[in-house]
């Protein structure tokens, strides 16, 4: 692939499409209008289980409403949305949640004071005891916490701390082990690594590694082309609500990936933009500099 067609807007590479039967969900040419504000439009994804599908894009590329669809938070304006081959368009997040799809949001809605085991199952108590006598069943959330955390490869010192003591990455990987936990069949992770360091996302990029070993289908939402290389095997770019580029890994290199994202022209025009802007101002010094001494000529 040539840099010049992985910059080319509504340019898409082919990807696998006899794999398309098995997608967990796909969108297949899906629109998106908020009044005459094009949020999303004509994009393709396939979300496979085992699989780490990758949505890539700039700040307003449309990733957050490519999320909500999914999410089941807004519907989309045209184009088919398929949960397992079957045209849908969910009601809300919780049809979502019911038909396999969790999604972990940056912001992860926590309850920061309260201990990790109590925000893992926030929502999902289980509880022991009839009647009056019913209580939550804090040993047994206590024990599966640790054991699912575990089953991840994540070893918490106390499941008992307050979810607010845990590093944002160590917050995520609660967030995907719980999902994992709960059935999910996919996982919507939305900018994991944005706020993270480059240990911190390693980690985390692990978990999401783990997630899909566990056979669930990934969609993680990136603006880091080296994040997604790594761990995914579909690559979706958009760019101002169109899909600027369609691959999968083995038709795609990290350089490409990165040209790609970067915006390729788009980064070698604003390289020419500096150089001028940078010539421009130093001609103005050294004419500043001349005004200055020709100033001083004149008082002297
Ligand atoms: P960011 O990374 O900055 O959050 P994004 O890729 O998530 O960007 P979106 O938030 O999906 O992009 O926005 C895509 C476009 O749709 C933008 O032009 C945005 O202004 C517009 N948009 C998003 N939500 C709404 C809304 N509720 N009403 C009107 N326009 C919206």
């Amino acid at each position: 692939m040539t840099a010049e067609s992985a910059t080319t807007e509504n340019t898409t590479t082919a990807v696998d499409g006899a794999a398309a039967g098995g997608a967990l969900v796909e969108l297949d040419n899906v629109s998106k209008y908020y009044g005459n504000i094009r949020a999303l439009e004509g994009v393709s994804l396939e979300v496979h289980a085992g699989g780490i599908s990758c949505v890539l894009g700039d700040n307003g590329a449309g990733k957050s409403t490519l999320i909500k669809i999914i999410a089941g938070l807004h519907r989309h304006d045209a184009g088919d949305f398929l949960i397992d081959g079957e045209k849908t368009v969910l009601a809300s997040p919780r049809e979502a949640l019911d038909r396999g799809i969790a999604t972990v949001y940056q912001d992860l809605a926590v309850v920061p004071l309260m201990p990790v085991w109590r925000n893992f199952f926030l929502g999902s108590e289980p509880t022991r005891g009839l009647g009056p006598f019913r209580r939550l069943d804090v040993a047994l959330m206590r024990e599966t916490t640790r054991a699912a955390l575990l089953r991840m490869g994540i070893d918490l010192r106390d499941v008992d701390q307050p979810i607010g003591t845990l590093s944002g990455g160590e917050r995520q990987c609660v967030a995907i082990a719980r999902a994992v936990h709960f059935g999910a069949k996919v996982l919507v992770l939305d900018e994991p690594t944005a706020a993270l360091g480059v240990k911190q996302s390693g980690v985390v990029l692990k978990y999401v590694a783990a997630a899909r070993d566990a056979g669930l289908g990934v969609v993680l939402i990136t603006h880091n082309p080296h994040h997604a290389f790594l761990v995914g095997d579909r690559f979706t770019m958009l760019k101002r609500g169109i899909m600027s580029g369609s691959h999968t890994k083995d038709s795609i290199t990290l350089d490409e990936l990165t040209r790609e994202m970067a915006g390729g022209s788009e980064l070698a025009e604003l390289s020419h933009e500096l150089e001028r802007a940078t010539g421009d101002t130093e001609l103005e010094r050294a004419e500043g500099d001349t005004g200055l001494e020709r100033a001083e000529g004149d008082t002297s």
